[in-house]
C-alpha cells in the first residue's frame, strides 16, 4: 500500500472491532461500528451476533423461571386458568428461542465470512 493510501485511513485511526473482549471470543479485522452495551465497539455483524445471544440467554432465563413455577406450584392445585396461561407463555418462549437460535446460526456464518 502507498504512502498515501495509508493517510486518513490507517488502521490506528479507525478503531478495530473488540469482540475478543467479550465471552465470545476471537479476533476480529473488520472495523468497530456500533457501540454494544455503551461499552464495547463491534463491527456490525458482530454487534447483530451479540444482541441475538443476549435475547436468547434472556428468553431462556424466563423459561427456566416458569419451570421452577410450574414445578413448584404445577401439584399444588394452582388455579387452573393460569396454570395454564404459564404453561402457553412457555411455550411460545420455547417456539420463540428456536427462532432465535436459527437466527444465531446465520449471524455466525456472517461473522465468519
Ligand atoms: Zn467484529
Amino acid at each position: 500500500m502507498r504512502r498515501e493510501e495509508v493517510v486518513g485511513n490507517s488502521p490506528l485511526s479507525q478503531p478495530r472491532c473488540e469482540i475478543e473482549k467479550t465471552r465470545l471470543g476471537g479476533e476480529c479485522q473488520r472495523p468497530g461500528e456500533v457501540r454494544y452495551k455503551g461499552i464495547l465497539l463491534v463491527c456490525g455483524p458482530h454487534a447483530a451476533l451479540l444482541q441475538l445471544e443476549d435475547r436468547a440467554e434472556a428468553v431462556l432465563e424466563s423459561v427456566f423461571r416458569m419451570d421452577e413455577w410450574l414445578q413448584e406450584n404445577g401439584s399444588l392445585g394452582a388455579d387452573e386458568e393460569y396454570l395454564g396461561r404459564i404453561r402457553h407463555e412457555r411455550e411460545e418462549a420455547v417456539v420463540a428461542l428456536r427462532l432465535i437460535r436459527v437466527q444465531i446460526r446465520s449471524a455466525r456464518k456472517e461473522v465468519l465470512k
